[in-house]
């Protein structure tokens, strides 16, 4: 049986070593938990061991999962966001991180209940080209960000990415490095949020400043078919 407890312990010291490492605070470090295809049993014990953040993939499943444990943690959906979608996921998640149109943007401002407060969201950036990923194009982020910045229901914390998975530390580096820039060369004062890092390149992830790491396996194990 997976021992999420301890998996959780250990992700949390993975990201404290990457983060001394670097020379940052670790407390700068959100780890988000993954739960995707997990059940609610699972979230749980993850709930019972102090873990606060979670994310989801898909709307339905997340949904149902929302409703079962009631008020407590804070939800993340990480998932392609559909426009036929916008009003459930702007009801139920604090946070999107996989926005990548104006038009899903203007959408989940739209449908955002006033009395929850700005739904926190991050762009997600196409950093190579791959077949089936969404993101904005890095040249894009400015013109996007500035129709965004206008919506009353959304508030931008920053970028995020799902770069293709490499098990070579320096390619890691080399996507998360370069979403860094992008962070710097396009945010403001207002920005505070890099959402990178999975359970395999968490570390390289904290080296170049990710302040969001999202983990499914390496908490969970394997995920359920
Ligand atoms: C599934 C998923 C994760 C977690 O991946 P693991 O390799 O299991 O840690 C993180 N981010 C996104 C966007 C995902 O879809």
């Amino acid at each position: 049986m997976t021992d999420i407890k301890e998996n959780l312990k250990k992700v949390h010291e993975r990201v404290v070593k990457a983060a001394d490492l670097a020379g940052r605070d670790p407390r700068e470090i959100t780890v988000m938990a993954v739960t995707k295809r997990h059940p609610v049993a699972v979230i749980r014990q993850a709930i019972a061991a102090g873990q606060r953040h979670f994310g989801e993939n898909f709307l339905q499943e997340a949904v149902d999962k929302i409703d079962q444990l009631g008020p407590g943690p804070v939800w993340h959906f990480i998932g392609q966001v559909q426009s036929n979608k916008t009003r459930r996921i702007a009801q139920s998640f604090s946070w999107v991180h996989t926005v990548d149109r104006v038009k899903i943007a203007q959408r989940l401002s739209e449908h955002r209940p006033p009395e929850l407060g700005p739904l926190n969201i991050c762009l997600q950036i196409k950093l190579a080209e791959e077949a089936g990923k969404g993101g904005i194009d890095p040249n894009q982020i400015d013109s996007v960000w500035r129709k965004l910045d206008q919506l009353p229901g959304i508030r931008v914390r920053g970028l995020m990415c799902i770069p293709p998975p490499s098990l070579d530390p320096k390619q890691q580096r080399h996507y998360f490095s370069q979403l860094q820039e992008l962070f710097k060369l396009n945010g403001d004062d207002s920005w505070d949020t890099l959402s990178m890092g999975m359970s395999g390149d968490l570390e390289s992830a904290v080296a170049e400043g990710a302040t969001i790491v999202r983990v499914g396996t390496a908490i969970f194990g394997p995920r359920p078919n």
